[in-house]
């Protein structure tokens, strides 16, 4: 029998497989197929009625639960009832309407100035590409995407913490960088899929692909995770998979 000491020795030893574009293209329609399989009622949980209010949602969503922000939101969405509601709002009063939910002064300038640039901008409507919803202030890549997928139907590669450390997980990217990681994606998956791609990846880093220790036993994509035997980089106090 091997020792834990001795199968360590050993991964580090035993040279890493190389994997090609080919073998990548492949392995995103495998977890892509997995993940629909596993995971078929994944859809955006953020309670929303409009394109704004998914967008003032998708930035309370930031480093906080969705079901901490759908608390907040029903609440937020009478007082302040359309996006010229929100453009006239006082920051401060805006900022303890969303306190809960984690950096809110941050959000609450988000929200604002968002606000007001669809107001002067655009009329009052959300608009509809992704060069014009991170033009707003405040609205970076993966909000906009959000809002594009979910709001408009309009394909959109949503890349969270979750999507991130999964996809390099799976050897989908070696990226670390987001906006890499959302380009990787969506050379490897038919835009029809990325928005449910987001969605399922979430459920899954939520479920069992954990950051930092993820929880492998049980997982429904182990027979295709290239991490076998699972041995990742730790850092202190950090588990690996095999010792869970
Ligand atoms: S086997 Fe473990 S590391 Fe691989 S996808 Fe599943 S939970 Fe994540």
């Amino acid at each position: 029998m091997v020792s834990r000491m001795g199968k360590r020795q050993a991964t580090r030893k035993s040279p890493r497989p190389r994997r090609g574009a080919a073998w990548v293209r492949e392995q995103a329609l495998r977890v892509n197929a997995a993940l629909a399989k596993a995971y078929p009622e994944a859809h955006c949980w953020l309670y929303f009625r409009s394109p704004h209010e998914l967008l003032v949602a998708t930035i309370l969503s930031a480093q906080c639960t969705d079901a901490r922000v759908n608390k907040v939101t029903p609440g937020l969405f009478r007082a302040y009832p359309d996006v010229r509601a929100f453009a006239a709002a006082d920051l401060k009063d805006l900022e303890r309407a969303i306190q809960s939910t984690g950096f809110f002064r941050n959000k609450a300038r988000s929200i604002l100035e968002s606000s007001k640039d669809i107001v002067a901008k655009h009329g009052g409507e959300v608009p509809r590409t992704l060069e014009e919803l991170t033009a707003l202030r405040g609205v970076g890549r993966k909000t906009a995407n959000v809002v594009l997928g979910n709001a408009f139907d309009t394909p959109g590669m949503v890349v969270d913490t979750h999507v991130g450390r999964i996809a390099r997980r799976l050897g989908l990217t070696r990226h670390e960088d987001p906006v890499k990681v959302e380009f990787d994606l969506m050379k490897l998956l038919p835009p029809r899929d990325w928005v449910a791609f987001g969605h399922r990846t979430i459920a899954h880093g939520r479920k069992f692909c954990k950051a930092p220790a993820p929880r492998c036993g049980g997982c429904p994509l182990e027979a295709l995770c290239p991490h076998e035997p699972k041995v990742f980089v730790k850092r202190s106090g950090e588990k690996s998979p095999n010792e869970l």
